[in-house]
C-alpha cells in the first residue's frame, strides 16, 4: 500500500512548532500586560502622597479665601478637581489589587437587606439633593457569605450609577429578595438607560456610554463592582426596562 508516514511526521512536526511558537505568544502577552499592570498599579501607588497634599492644602484655603468670591471659586474649583482625581486614583489601585489577587477578601455572613438599608441610608442626602426617591422593596434578613466592605462599595456604585443617570424628579426602585438557592439585589431607574450595543461594554474599563458624556465619572465603577461579584461567585447583569431606565440584578449564592 501508499505510505503516508513520512508526510504525516512533517505535519505534525510543523503543527508542533506552530503550536509551541503560539504558546510563546501567549507567554510574552501574559508577561506583557501584568508588566502594564503593575506600571499601572505603581503609578497609581505614586500619585497618591503628592495628590493627598494638593487636597490638604486646597481644603485649608477654602476658609483662607472666605470674603473673596473669585479667589473663593477656583479653590472650590481645585478642591472639586483633587477629589475627583483622588477617587480616579483609588479606584485604580483597588483595580490593580483586584486583578492581582492582592486584594484580601474576608468572607462573613452578610446580612445584605440591613446592608442595602445602611447604603441607602447613607445616600440619602444626594438622593434629596437630586429629588429622586428610592422605592424600597428589601425582604428582611436576606444573608450571604461575603466581604461586607466589598459589597458595599459594589451596591454603593450600583446605587450612585442610578442616581447620577436619572433625571430629577426620577424614582428608583431597590429590591432584595430571595429564593431557595441565590439572593438577588436589584436596582431599577427611570433614567436615560444604556444603548443597546454599549450593554456589555459598560463593565470594561473606563468604557463609558456615548449617551452619559454629560455626566461626571470614571469608567470604572461598573468593572470594579463585576471583579467583586465575581469574587463573590455571583453574577451581575444590565437590562434597560421597556418603559426607559436601566435595571441592574446582582444574583449572589446563598449562604
Ligand atoms: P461611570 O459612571 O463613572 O462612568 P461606571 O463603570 O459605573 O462608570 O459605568 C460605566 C457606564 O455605564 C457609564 O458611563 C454609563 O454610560 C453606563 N451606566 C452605568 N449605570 C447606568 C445607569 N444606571 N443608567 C444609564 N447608564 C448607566
Amino acid at each position: 500500500g501508499r505510505d503516508f508516514t513520512p508526510i504525516c511526521l512533517e505535519r505534525s512536526d510543523e503543527l508542533g512548532q506552530l503550536s509551541r511558537s503560539f504558546s510563546d505568544m501567549g507567554n510574552q502577552l501574559q508577561d506583557y500586560i501584568q508588566r502594564q499592570r503593575q506600571f499601572v498599579a505603581n503609578v497609581s501607588h505614586e500619585l497618591r502622597t503628592p495628590l493627598t497634599a494638593i487636597k490638604g492644602y486646597s481644603e485649608y484655603l477654602i476658609d483662607e479665601v472666605k470674603g473673596q468670591p473669585d479667589l473663593a471659586k477656583a479653590v472650590d474649583h481645585l478642591n472639586n478637581e483633587s477629589s475627583r482625581l483622588t477617587r480616579l486614583v483609588n479606584e485604580l489601585l483597588l483595580i490593580s489589587r483586584l486583578d492581582a489577587g492582592r486584594e484580601d477578601f474576608l468572607f462573613e455572613r452578610v446580612n445584605l437587606s440591613e446592608l442595602v438599608k445602611e447604603t441607602l441610608d447613607k445616600l440619602q442626602s444626594r438622593a434629596a439633593k437630586y429629588t429622586i426617591y428610592f422605592e424600597e422593596k428589601v425582604e428582611p434578613d436576606v444573608t450571604v457569605s461575603g466581604d461586607r466592605e466589598k459589597l458595599l462599595q459594589g451596591i454603593l456604585n450600583l446605587l450612585d450609577n442610578a442616581l447620577k443617570y436619572s433625571p430629577p424628579g426620577g424614582k428608583v426602585e431597590v429590591g432584595v429578595a430571595a429564593d431557595g438557592s441565590s439572593a438577588y439585589f436589584t436596582v431599577a431607574d427611570r433614567g436615560r438607560g444604556i444603548p443597546p450595543q454599549d450593554l456589555n461594554k459598560v463593565f470594561e474599563r473606563f468604557y463609558r456610554a456615548a449617551n452619559a458624556k454629560a455626566v461626571g465619572g470614571t469608567g470604572l465603577g461598573l468593572a470594579i463592582t463585576e471583579e467583586i461579584i465575581t469574587a463573590h461567585h455571583g453574577k451581575i447583569q444590565l437590562a434597560n426596562r421597556p418603559d426607559g431606565g436601566t435595571k441592574v440584578t446582582v444574583t449572589l449564592p446563598r449562604r
